[in-house]
């Protein structure tokens, strides 16, 4: 299981040719036409959870993790709502361009509080915690583990989006889509929902919805679960 190696292989793309790609995918200027499928596909993944979430009213004041926040794309918009956002990622070049995307729209650096942090070591207590499009970095091994610590820090909701094992992707991952460019360093793993949804009903989370992103090259399922107590 090469899991360690994995995780340091992530960090490093992260922290340079990954960086420089994903930061343009999640940016306005201009990028290759799969780029651009992935930042309209990845955009409306952000779209819907907030579309879930200001439909559940006033969350002003609540406090969430964004964990593997990269650029800040979720997490900008959640302070805006005036969440109290604790949000972090593995690579600290996302972590420095989400703090300046976030000076720039918020013109604060209180909220969100920005760190450079491993998800598995995160600590603390959220109202609700999410994980948007980190999944595909973790081996289906790994996967309980790391979705039961993030649960392990959510009071209420946990909201997780990943890439869908279906036959249709795995052939587009087969041709190398994902990762658009010539480095396509990092390997993707695709997860079956009804794992994914079994690891969180395993303890004791009730799943309230699902969602489905799909464009040409960006596939997105989103589950949002809860506590039954909540
Ligand atoms: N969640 C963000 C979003 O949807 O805009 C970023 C998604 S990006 C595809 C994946 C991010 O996960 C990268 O910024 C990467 O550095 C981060 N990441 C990967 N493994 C991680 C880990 N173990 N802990 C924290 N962040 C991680």
């Amino acid at each position: 299981m090469p899991t360690t190696n994995d995780k340091a292989v992530v960090q490093d793309y992260f922290n340079t040719v990954g960086f420089d790609r994903w930061r343009r995918i999640y940016g306005d200027g201009d990028v290759n036409k799969v780029q651009k499928d992935i930042r309209i596909g990845h955009q409306q993944t952000v779209d819907t959870v907030i579309s879930w979430l200001k439909a559940d009213g006033d969350l002003s004041g609540q406090s969430f993790c964004d964990a593997g926040c990269g650029v800040g794309s979720l997490s900008i918009p959640l302070a805006t709502m005036g969440i109290q956002v604790s949000a972090s990622d593995i690579s600290k070049k996302m972590v420095e361009e989400a703090q300046s995307r976030a000076q720039q729209t918020l013109g604060q650096d209180q909220n969100p509080n920005f760190s450079v942090q491993d998800l598995e070591t995160l600590s603390g207590s959220f109202d609700t915690v999410i994980c948007l499009d980190v999944l595909i970095h973790y081996p289906d091994q790994k996967v309980p583990e790391m979705i039961n610590h993030l649960a392990s820090l959510a009071k209420s909701r946990i909201i997780l989006s990943f890439a869908p094992w279906t036959i249709g992707y795995m052939l587009l991952k087969k041709i190398g889509s994902f990762f658009p460019g010539p480095s396509k360093t990092t390997r993707a793993y695709l997860h079956r929902d009804f794992d994914i949804c079994d690891i969180l009903r395993s303890q004791g989370w009730t799943i309230e919805r699902k969602a489905m992103t799909k464009t040409s090259f960006y596939f997105s399922r989103i589950i949002e679960a809860k506590r039954p107590d909540a």
